[in-house]
């Protein structure tokens, strides 16, 4: 009897799988994407709680930032790559909502950690969302959101579709075209505002400087990062 049930549940798992999204197990009745186990033992950062983390170190001198930080580290063969390859590719967009929540109580729980009032998730290229479905780091400013309690705009910041000329131009060109890659519609929206740019990993950080450059170009506008995972 207890293998029919169990066989029973393997092949109800086979086509609704609730597995965790870090280390593939089977998730309690209580948990959700993350199990409990690897919610504990993650490789956090807490930069946060460090004005003079790497990621800041990393960006100082780009632009002028409030705060940047990210919240776990990523690793070749560790649970944060394994939960960035669920989000990214394998159709669990949940992962980067869930991560946004977590992340978000620690960000909430640190005195010198300043709420802003918008968060803003980097853009995709459209043919790559096209191609995934959705925009991951969108999931992650979401579950940010719905702790922090900050409005999302992610219709402002805009991903150019057109990049055919990106691949013939030099290296050094390549970083002013990657800023005309990016454009604000509606900039009213975001004039006066302390905006937290949310992406899903920070390596050379490229990506988000060009955003970060494009934004600062609006009147009054204070900008502080946040990305879930950093890669070493
Ligand atoms: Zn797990």
């Amino acid at each position: 009897m207890q293998l029919v049930r169990e066989y029973l549940q393997d092949f109800t798992a086979l086509f609704f799988p609730d597995l965790c999204t870090a280390c593939g197990k089977n998730l309690f009745k209580h948990e959700r994407v993350i199990c409990t186990d690897c919610i504990y033992h993650l490789p956090y950062t807490n930069f946060h709680q460090d004005s003079e983390n790497r990621v800041a170190k990393q960006l100082w001198g780009r632009f002028s930032f409030v705060q940047a930080s990210a919240f776990v580290y990523f690793q070749k063969g560790n649970k944060v790559q394994n939960m960035m390859h669920q989000l990214k590719y394998n159709k669990r967009p949940e992962t980067g909502f869930r991560l946004g929540e977590l992340y978000a109580h620690d960000l909430k729980r640190t005195d010198q950690w300043q709420i802003p009032d918008l968060i803003i998730p980097v853009p995709l290229h459209p043919k790559k969302k096209i191609k995934r479905g959705y925009n991951q780091s969108e999931f992650i400013a979401n579950g940010l959101s719905s702790v922090l309690e900050v409005p999302v705009s992610a219709n402002t910041l805009i991903r150019a579709s057109d990049t055919a000329t990106q691949t013939k131009k030099s290296r050094f060109s390549r970083f002013e075209n990657m800023q005309e890659a990016f454009s604000i519609s509606h900039p009213e929206l975001l004039i006066d505002k302390h905006i937290l740019l949310v992406d899903d990993v920070i390596t050379t950080g490229a990506t988000l400087e060009a955003c970060s450059l494009v934004l600062l170009k609006l009147q009054k506008i204070r900008i502080s990062i946040a990305t879930i995972a950093f890669a070493e």
